[in-house]
């Protein structure tokens, strides 16, 4: 048996209801085979980066799990696919998103998959709420870098 690893997932939506399509991917997260759903952060709205339609709804999933990193990117695929996503054309709108941003303290480079996630930095839809999660794990001039795009904690 594997030791259990903590992975951070990030959640985004923004078509339909996205604030329940988050909620039903946190219930789904914490439903997955030899995992644990530990926490995650706020929910947050943000205007869409790389994408277009209306605002996103984004969080931050902390999970911890014996999975291997290529079966949990299974795994939440297999979530975004029960959330009827549908994938037109990149960076289309979409009902669910999920990254795995980071895997423990993996480095993974695999045409499937990289680890941590190659664009969390600059998105202040991730480094926000995995700060709140994680602080010690994020560069202070990463968080002063993405300032200007708009992001705001929803309330509850
Ligand atoms: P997206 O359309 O943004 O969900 O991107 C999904 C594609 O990115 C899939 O083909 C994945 O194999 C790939 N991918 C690479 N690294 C990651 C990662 N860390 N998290 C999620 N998807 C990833």
């Amino acid at each position: 048996m594997r030791a259990p690893v903590l992975a951070y997932i990030g959640l985004g939506a923004n078509l339909g209801d996205p604030v329940a399509a988050l909620q039903a991917a946190l219930l789904a997260l914490g439903g997955l085979p030899q995992s644990q759903l530990l926490r995650h952060s706020s929910f947050y709205s943000s205007a869409p980066i790389d994408s277009s339609g209306p605002d996103y709804v984004n969080a931050v999933a902390e999970l911890s799990t014996t999975l291997t990193a290529p079966a949990l990117l299974l795994a939440l695929q297999q979530i975004e696919l029960g959330a009827g996503r549908e994938r037109p054309y990149r960076n289309a709108p979409r009902t669910l998103d999920l990254d795995l941003l980071l895997f423990g303290s993996a480095t993974i480079h695999s045409p499937a998959l990289t680890v941590p996630h190659p664009r969390m930095a600059e998105r202040a839809f991730v480094l926000l709420p995995l700060a709140e999660l994680v602080p010690e794990q994020i560069n202070a001039a990463d968080l002063v870098a993405v300032q200007g795009q708009g992001i705001w904690r929803m309330a509850g």
